[in-house]
């Protein structure tokens, strides 16, 4: 199974692509996660992708495409996956398409979590993040048991640099311009599929669910 998740920021793609994957025994990949990991651990890569993420810009095609065909080297790649955030511009479906059909392979389904923009500022600042394990909650709507630490490693939670309102508005605009338009483009491939992402997380994922069955 090899899905894409598509929506704004923080329309609840990670949350529902974490379920996806573990229903389905397959990785789910965060180029954003993937980003952070590297920021954190001063690499190279990180140091470049960072200016773009504080500003809330894209990091640029060529750097995100080689850091995710190196991720689709690693073997548990082979039985498919879950893709959060990436694609994000056409250019990257593109490459995306061909590197699947250059191994005679194609995408079976993207899943448009669909939210409206005024419901995003408030899901983005209530969110909250475990940087040890990628965990992902919110202090109204997914509340951990203990305030500030993560349910599932006891790691302290942190709000992402890049969740303030004005950079979130940013994100947003940059989503509609640069984002939205692979709606289109996998409705003309056939196998987009839209979920109402303002419903609660269990009943996201059902509708997710009786889509992939
Ligand atoms: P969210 O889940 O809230 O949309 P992400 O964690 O997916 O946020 O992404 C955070 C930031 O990382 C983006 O604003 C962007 O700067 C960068 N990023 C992540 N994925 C990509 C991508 N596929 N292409 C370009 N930039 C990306
Ligand atoms: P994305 O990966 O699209 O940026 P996240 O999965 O990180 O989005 O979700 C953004 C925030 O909204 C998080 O704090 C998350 O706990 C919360 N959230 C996710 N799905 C829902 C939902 N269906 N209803 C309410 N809050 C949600
Ligand atoms: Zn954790």
């Amino acid at each position: 199974m090899k899905i894409v998740m598509l929506g704004a920021p923080g329309a609840g793609k990670g949350t529902q692509a974490k379920k996806i994957a573990a229903e389905y025994n397959i990785p789910h990949i965060s180029t954003g996660d993937i980003f952070r990991a590297n920021i954190k651990n001063g690499t190279e890569l990180g140091k470049r992708a960072k200016a773009y993420m504080d500003e809330g810009k894209l990091v640029p095609d060529s750097l995100t495409l080689e850091l995710i065909m190196d991720r689709f080297a690693e073997p548990d790649c082979a039985s498919g996956y879950v893709l959060d955030g990436f694609p994000r511009t056409i250019a990257q479906a593109e490459a995306l398409a061909k590197s699947l059909a250059d191994k005679g392979d194609k995408l079976d389904f993207a899943i448009d979590v669909d939210v409206p923009d005024e419901k995003i500022v408030t899901r983005m600042s209530g969110r909250r993040a475990c940087a040890a394990c990628g965990g992902t909650f919110h202090i109204k709507y997914n509340p951990t048991k203990v305030e500030g630490i993560c349910d599932l490693c006891g790691g302290e939670l942190m709000i992402r640099d890049d969740d303030k309102p004005e950079t979130v508005q940013k994100r947003l605009s940059v989503y509609h311009e640069q984002t939205q338009p692979l709606i289109d483009f996998y409705n003309n491939a056939g196998i987009l599929m839209t979920v109402d992402g303002t419903q609660d997380v269990d009943v996201v994922f059902n509708s997710i669910m009786q889509i992939l069955k």
